[in-house]
């Protein structure tokens, strides 16, 4: 595997990666996609409705968004492989990628690892976690069926996953610790129409109680200081995203939130022939149809440096 030098390597397969594979397959740069053994496709695969992807007048499901992107790259021949990328060694003209399967040489590399749920960092979260707590309400929701919801948040994904919710619990409760939301316009007016959900604003969860599984959750009001608790067998956490960046921390530069600094408006990275695209690098906008312009941008970035070479 190890002393073939390939043109490209790219790490992760989100829409990003995905992008970037189709782009390079089609420049004939024969990439290979470190995709992930069990994250293939990214967080879009945990979610249900993109209803704002170009392109899908009525909407599509994530995974068969990711399917469909996959299917096109691996039709101009990107190499798909479903192995976790354990080390990256960026410096130097032959970058490595070693995976749980083996090892991988190329002139240029394309980060795209994307990002992972923000925890709450309270007592009992951990704890619960399988047991009441999850971060992905398509892959848990069903476990909750006509019991206590509560959902943390007041993004598009906290208002994304209530309204998925309120098909499954007795009732869903969102809190937000601030008294007005984050998320779009259009999310927020679903959610506040659905019956089932209720909110509870100023309001953080200071710890997960339960025996065998969560019970409830206690909840500290920031503005008249008062501790309270609510009845809950599942706890959604959906405050976010931090950038999965352990593969190349210490080696590419970071901004000050912690995302991949990239030579704006390219892709590159602090490191010749490194480049990165998708959530890992953009503290801002994280849109599927974002990331994958940015994978684009990636791609022909490295035509543009191979070709220079
Ligand atoms: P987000 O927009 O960053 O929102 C995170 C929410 O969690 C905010 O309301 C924030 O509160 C709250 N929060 C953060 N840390 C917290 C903590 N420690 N304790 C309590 N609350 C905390 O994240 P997101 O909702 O996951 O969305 C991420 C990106 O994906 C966004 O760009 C979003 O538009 C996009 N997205 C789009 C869709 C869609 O269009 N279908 C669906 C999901 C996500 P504050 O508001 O006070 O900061």
């Amino acid at each position: 595997m190890a002393e073939t030098v390939h043109d490209v390597i790219i790490v992760g397969s989100g829409p990003a990666g995905y992008t970037a594979a189709i782009y390079t397959a089609r420049a004939g740069l024969n990439p290979v996609m470190i995709a992930g053994s069990v994250t293939a496709g990214g967080a879009l695969m945990q979610t249900t409705d993109v209803e704002n992807y170009p392109g899908f007048r009525d909407g599509i499901l994530g995974p068969d968004l990711m399917e469909q992107m996959r299917a096109q790259a691996e039709r101009f021949g990107a190499d798909i492989r479903l192995e976790d990328a354990e080390e990256l060694v960026l410096s130097g003209d032959v970058k490595k990628v070693v995976t749980d399967e083996g090892e991988y040489l190329a002139k240029t590399v394309i980060v795209s690892t994307g990002s992972e749920y923000r925890k709450l960092g309270v007592p009992g979260e951990e704890e619960f976690s399988g047991r009441g707590v999850s971060y992905c309400a398509t892959c848990d929701g069903f476990f909750f069926k006509d019991k206590p919801i509560v959902v943390v948040g007041g993004g598009d994904s906290a208002m994304e996953e209530a309204t998925f919710l309120a098909k499954f619990g007795s009732s869903v409760t969102v809190v937000h610790r601030r008294d007005q939301l984050r998320a779009s316009q259009a999310m927020q007016d679903r959610a506040k129409a659905n019956d089932k959900i209720d909110f509870v604003w100023n309001s953080v969860v200071t710890q997960v109680n339960g025996q065998q599984g969560a019970t409830s959750v206690t909840l500290h009001n920031r503005e008249t200081g008062e501790d309270s608790e609510l009845e809950a067998a599942g706890i959604f956490v959906a405050i976010g995203q931090i950038p999965r960046t352990e593969l190349v921390d210490g080696q590419l530069e970071l901004g000050p939130e912690g995302y991949i600094n990239v030579a704006s408006p390219s892709q590159a990275t602090n490191i010749p022939g490194v480049f990165a695209c998708g959530d890992v690098a953009d503290p801002r906008y994280q849109q599927a149809v974002t990331a994958a312009g940015s994978g684009c941008r990636a791609a022909l970035d490295v035509e543009h440096y191979l070709e220079q070479l």
